[in-house]
């Protein structure tokens, strides 16, 4: 197993007989940076230490995209494919393998592969390849084809082991890509389980290594086949040595029925004789912007009565300002760029005012959020309507400039009324649901049947009034290469739309889901969206407006909602958890993304950054999921009734806030 390696190269270094590699050898190829790598042509995928803060952690996510891998550092790794997932499978994972120092990697999407080899001081003794053809849901080998490794890789292969002086088996694991790169996802001190298919195939690795230290010539293996398929086998169990009763998992979580091997076990002895000390690294910040600290500083926080939202100004302002000027300078060309706030994300009158006063057009899904708008004085021309339920409760009878129907029927009532004079808007568009993407909504492309009933009806829409296609999918949910997946993929639709209903696409509207920090502070999605702006003019004559409807991008940062500590609770000197008078109805999204929390120390009267630890916050609720943060560190020196503010809660924390447990 591959904690034994490690136990056996600390405790019997000196141990002639021992076949297994040097401790050298094992550092030299520890997960995640297997830092021998760098002498093989495999690369390694992104990987980011889970100490980092959270928002690095859900960054990394976002621009890698899901599935993502979490990597405990001995063994195991577990594919996820949300934040949400993420957090309770590291918990698990910390548990079972009693240590904090977990790893996210990248996914990277290929066949598998892997390498298994047998080496004695160094020399290479043999080595196979072995092309994984049926793997388990645990990603185990289920069945293979063996070969020899390309000369060029056996060669250096051959130089990385001499220079660790390995001893021992050992397998490296790959992914190959598309592009025929080879990944290296696993370096394991030691033989495969597979390792019997090797000599199914000609060759005994075993063998050749026990008759190396021995000196006695193996009988080679009769090569039947260069494919293995594996299989479960029953056997008798002696009658005086009965089984023991299952343990129910559900019941008492036992560490034995998923790893009968022990390993976890063994990981918890060797914590801190073998295995490195759990220290988390406490010193690293999250970095909390300036404008932030400015607003919290000027809060009078003596008269508030927690736990209560507090803006931020001008944290909102400079992000107000910020996107009208990107707008202006992706809008060079033919092309004007749009920006339209989301109202639902965050209705609050200072958000929508500051939106009108750096000219942003808003963008509304019911005749509700319409109204309030048109009384709050933006003219019906700068609104764009959305989603199932625009009518609702009382339709409105302004024309706005676009409307983007959400089914087929919703484009037909629309063309009925514009026919009769009374159209919803000037642009009438249909959202599209991509094909590939789960989503409720938008008017399906899956079948051509479907296709062609939207390019009728598009025929029908009159010619006085523009056309235009939307998509709404969140990147801040998908991840960011796969949101630019989705619009190469409507920009493809779009064109074969116009040319088969020969009606000209006039604007194209992209919907929000950014997270604040990939809209706003990157200046690759700059880039990326001026790439993709100018694609789009050449490819759509007709296309003069580009929108965009970020939500959360401009909201997200604006609110911080103040607590006060009700407790502490210590594990010796060290804080292990807090409850607060603040709770999920408050932060209600605390689990779907990560919050930054900072604490007001009240000798010094300012705001810290907490870094991560291992500390929870819990809220006032006497509910279950009524965790605020885990893994956060909290100086020892808090005390009851010192404010906590959570950052980063403007967005739906705020419009989908609720009350609860106040008796009302
Ligand atoms: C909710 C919504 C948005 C805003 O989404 P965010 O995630 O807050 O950016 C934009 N467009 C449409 C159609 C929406 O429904």
């Amino acid at each position: 197993l591959d904690l034994e390696a490690y136990w056996l190269a600390k405790e019997l270094r000196e141990c002639v007989g021992l076949l297994s590699p040097p401790l050298e050898a094992l550092d030299a190829t520890r997960k995640p940076e297997i830092a021998a790598h760098r002498l093989l042509p495999f690369a390694i995928p992104p990987y980011i230490s889970m100490m980092q803060p959270g928002p690095a952690l859900n960054s990394f996510c976002r621009e890698y995209g899901w599935p993502i891998w979490v990597k405990s550092p001995y063994y195991e790794a577990r594919r996820v494919t949300d934040w949400q997932e993420l957090n309770t499978v590291a918990s698990v994972l910390r548990e079972t393998w009693s240590t904090h120092d977990l790893f996210l990697q990248a996914h990277i999407s290929g066949n598998e592969e892997s390498l298994a080899f047998a080496a004695h001081q160094g020399e290479l003794l043999s080595c196979i390849w072995m092309k994984k053809k049926d793997i388990t849901i645990e990603g185990k080998t289920w069945a293979g084809r063996v070969s020899l490794p390309p000369p060029e890789i056996a060669d250096s292969l051959s130089q990385v082991l001499r220079y660790l002086r390995w001893t021992g088996g050992g397998e490296l694991e790959f992914v190959r890509d598309v592009r025929d790169q080879l990944w290296l996802i696993e370096w394991n001190p030691r033989f495969p389980a597979w390792i019997y298919g090797g000599t199914i195939a000609g060759y005994n690795l075993p063998a050749d290594l026990l008759s190396k230290y021995c000196g006695v010539e193996p009988r080679p293996p009769s090569q039947s086949t260069l494919e293995f398929v594996r299989v479960v086998l029953e056997i008798p169990a002696r009658s005086d040595f009965p089984l023991l009763e299952t343990s129910e998992p559900s019941v008492s979580f036992s560490l034995t029925p998923k790893h009968p091997s022990g390993m976890p076990l063994l990981a918890r002895r060797l914590r801190g004789v073998v295995l490195p000390p759990q220290n988390v690294h406490e010193s690293k910040f999250a970095d909390t912007p300036a404008s932030m600290i400015k607003d919290l500083n000027n809060a009078r926080l003596d008269d508030l009565k927690t736990p209560v939202p507090l803006f931020l100004p001008s944290v909102a302002n400079s992000l107000m300002k910020r996107i009208s000027e990107l707008s202006t300078r992706l809008s060079s060309g033919r092309v004007k760029t749009l920006i339209a706030y989301s109202i639902k994300t965050n209705p609050d009158v200072r958000l929508l005012n500051l939106a009108r006063l750096h000219g942003l057009m808003v963008e509304a899904i019911s005749a509700d959020e319409l109204s309030t708008v048109l009384r709050m004085g933006f003219s019906a021309e700068t609104v764009v309507s959305n989603g199932p339920g625009k009518a609702w409760p009382t339709a409105c009878s302004e024309r706005v400039l676009a409307s983007f129907c959400d089914s087929l029927e919703e484009l037909e009532r629309a063309i009925i009324l514009a026919r009769r004079g009374r159209a919803p808007a000037k642009i009438i568009g249909v959202r599209i649901k991509p094909p590939n993407v789960r989503s409720r909504f938008g008017v399906r492309l899956d079948t051509s049947r479907e296709f062609a009933r939207l390019t009728n009806f598009v025929r029908m829409i009159p010619s006085d009034l523009e056309f235009g296609v939307h998509f709404h999918i969140a990147s801040s949910a998908l991840g960011i290469p796969a949101w630019w997946g989705v619009f190469d993929s409507t920009l493809n639709w779009a064109l074969a739309l116009e040319n088969i209903a020969k009606k000209r696409i006039a604007c194209l509207d992209l919907g929000g889901g950014w997270f604040p920090e990939d809209l706003l502070n990157s200046d690759h999605t700059e880039a990326h969206l001026r790439e993709a702006i100018q694609r789009t003019e050449r490819a759509l004559q007709g296309l003069s407006r580009v929108i965009l409807e970020p939500g959360k991008a401009l909201s997200q940062p604006t609110f911080a909602v103040i607590m006060k500590v009700l407790e502490i609770r210590r594990n010796g000197e060290d804080i292990s958890e807090i409850v607060v008078d603040g709770s999920v109805g408050e932060v209600n999204q605390s689990q779907y993304y990560p919050h930054t929390p900072l604490a007001f120390d009240s000798k010094l009267r300012k705001w810290q950054g907490l870094g991560r630890g291992r500390s929870r916050i819990l809220g006032r609720l006497c509910m279950e999921n009524d965790i605020l943060v885990e893994d956060v560190h909290l100086p020892t020196t808090l005390c009851v009734g010192e404010f906590i503010a959570f950052c980063d809660s403007g967005a739906y924390d705020r419009s989908m806030a609720y009350s609860f447990g106040r008796g009302t």
